[in-house]
């Protein structure tokens, strides 16, 4: 069953999407058709056991992949590659290292001809947001794991996207600076309401941040279950100790143990 609740008007429609990857090793089905509607505002974490296809789901939508049947459109237009309409953080830190946290931030601003002083406008608010101020002139090599991150959200943010597309964005972070973190973007997301799509494999996390939960299947992946978070906003980290966390985690829990279990058994059978 595809358990998978539909939206009445999405921005972002991903429609049969499957992807197959072919080589000299034989073909590998990482996608099966998946379909997925995103409403502006959703929040979106997308958690499944390692190699179901998740990076290659959001790559597609990134436009960095090119799905083997089916279609994505952000705003009714198919997506064919990147753009500035979605602004991505990865887990590995892709900040330029010439350049500092400020010019870092105001990258696709430069790129898009916005003039120095509007460009230097909007970086500082965006760098007073995700905490940095008095880092400005620092080069991400001068900077921590975690303001590394703030700097590529930051940077993410200043293009005003549609949509942030983030991948295991905390997954190289230790468990505090973590946490601060999800805090940090999901304050973030209280007051912007930027729609975003995330992935992880941290069920805490995905329910946290969420507004709605998707689970995807092992390998090839597709999603099994898709449940909305009915937690207050704003979301204080407490509410991880409430009875309703813990009965939506428990039922992740079980469903995200299935497939890693699944995943498990494939790869025995495959060896
Ligand atoms: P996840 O993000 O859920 O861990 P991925 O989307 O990275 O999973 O990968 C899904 C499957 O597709 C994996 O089996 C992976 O090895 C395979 N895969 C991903 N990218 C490629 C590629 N460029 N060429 C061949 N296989 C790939």
């Amino acid at each position: 069953m595809n358990d998978t609740q539909t939206t009445a008007d999405p921005i972002l429609s991903i429609r049969g999407v499957s992807r197959r990857f072919v080589s000299a090793h034989g073909d590998t089905l990482a996608l099966q058709a998946t379909d997925l509607s995103v409403a502006e505002n959703d929040f979106i974490t997308i958690l499944g056991p390692s190699g179901c296809g998740k990076s290659t789901l959001l790559r597609i939508v990134a436009g960095l992949d090119r799905p083997t049947t089916g279609e994505v459109t952000l705003d009714g237009q198919r997506i064919t590659g990147p753009g500035a309409d979605r602004g991505m953080v990865f887990q590995s830190y892709t900040l330029f290292p010439w350049l500092t946290v400020r010019d870092n931030v105001c990258f696709g601003l430069r790129e898009r001809g916005v003039p120095r002083a509007q460009q230097l406008e909007v970086a500082q608010g965006f760098i007073e947001k995700v905490g940095l101020t008095s880092f400005e002139h620092h080069y991400p090599k001068q900077l921590s794991g975690g303001m590394q991150q703030r700097t590529a959200l930051a940077r993410a943010l200043a293009n005003r996207p549609r949509m942030l597309l983030m991948d295991e964005p905390f997954g190289a972070l230790d468990h505090q600076t973590r946490e601060l973190m999800q805090e940090l973007l999901l304050g973030i997301w209280e007051a912007e309401r930027t729609t975003v799509l995330f992935v992880t494999h941290d069920i805490d996390e995905a329910v946290f941040m969420g507004s709605r939960v998707v689970v995807m299947s092992a390998r090839p992946g597709r999603i099994k279950l898709d449940r909305p978070v009915e937690l207050a906003h704003p979301r204080h980290w407490s509410v991880k100790t409430t009875p309703g966390f813990a009965e939506l985690k428990g039922e992740l829990m079980e469903q995200v143990r299935v497939e890693v279990l699944a995943a498990v058994e494939n790869s025995r059978v495959a060896r």
